[in-house]
């Protein structure tokens, strides 16, 4: 849950200020994306860990009303929902500290429960909210079941090299892909990745749309030119949407064209989960432009 205050601007350490409006929003990378991929038309079930609070509560409706199935999403007794603390400044900068709560203790046991929604999927999408090891077993019961695999690496975090070659289809952003191939540079951070094994690279690149590499294959698309207002969760909609191409059939290059098309949308909207596109949206954009 993302708990958000308005201020003037951000408190000095040991500091205490009066803020301007205080709102709740639901969040989280994965479950932004498990919404994104709903909107789009996409049967989604979430394995994830809430508290047994008011936040895990709401959070869980928020997905329902989504359509998203959380029969896969336990309840903590013992320990709080995660939530994120974020101070947004009249400058409109914002600091956050992520508290990850029961996130942190989803479990491997959590998964094997989880075991019928592996033997149905075509498509599973991980980020690195949940536990390695978690994500690990995932990524190997995926590959058990012939499910396709994708990781969003964030928030980012030194990934060693067997899982990155496990993964079918990697989705940094830029900062991500810098952490990971220790490069700043796009083209050696690349090239880096490449030479580590993974198969579909997949780069995020903000307004300047997507980078997307297969093999010897490489093709920049630009992005979808759009009034941007906050490109909140532009992430996550874009991997939502690139995981629902995919699991129609579509190649990496074209279902990379669905995510910068999403991605563009969600900048247009404030919010996370409020800015999601539907699938109306998304086609219409997609086809207007070539
Ligand atoms: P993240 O939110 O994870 O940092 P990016 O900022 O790279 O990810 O955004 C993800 C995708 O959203 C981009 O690849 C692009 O397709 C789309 N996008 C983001 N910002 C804009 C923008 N200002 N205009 C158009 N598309 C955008």
């Amino acid at each position: 849950m993302d708990l958000v205050v308005q201020s003037p601007r951000h408190p000095a350490v040991g500091e205490t200020i009066l803020g301007g409006e205080f709102h709740t929003f639901p969040g989280g990378k994965g479950a932004n994306q498990a919404v994104a991929a709903s909107r789009l038309g996409a049967r989604v079930r979430m394995i994830g860990r809430v508290g047994a609070d008011n936040f895990g509560e709401a959070l869980l409706l928020a997905l329902k009303n989504d359509g998203v199935d959380t029969q896969y999403i336990s309840r903590d007794p013992t320990t709080a929902t995660g939530v994120a603390l974020i101070t947004v400044s009249a400058a409109g900068k914002n600091t956050i500290v992520v508290a990850p709560g029961a996130n942190a203790q989803l479990s491997i046991q959590d998964l094997e429960a989880a075991g019928a929604a592996f033997q149905t999927a075509q498509i599973l999408v991980t980020q690195l909210e949940s536990p390695l090891p978690v994500i690990k077993r995932a990524v190997e019961l995926a590959q058990q079941y012939g499910v396709k695999t994708i990781l969003n690496p964030a928030p980012s975090q030194p990934l060693e090299a067997r899982l990155l070659e496990q993964i079918d289809y990697l989705i940094p952003n830029e900062h991500e892909l810098a952490l990971l191939s220790g490069s700043a540079d796009l083209k050696i951070g690349i090239g880096k990745l490449q030479q580590l094994g993974v198969k579909n690279l997949i780069v995020t690149l903000g307004e300047s749309g997507v980078t997307v590499v297969q093999g010897r294959k490489s093709h920049h698309l630009p992005a979808f030119k759009v009034e941007a207002v906050d490109t909140t969760a532009a992430g996550d909609a874009f991997i939502g949407a690139f995981a629902v191409a995919l699991s129609q059939g579509l190649d990496v290059f074209q279902a990379a064209r669905w995510g910068n098309a999403a991605g563009a949308l969600a900048a247009t909207l404030p919010g996370a989960q409020p800015s999601l596109p539907n699938r109306n949206a998304l086609e219409e954009l997609v086809a207007r432009r070539s």
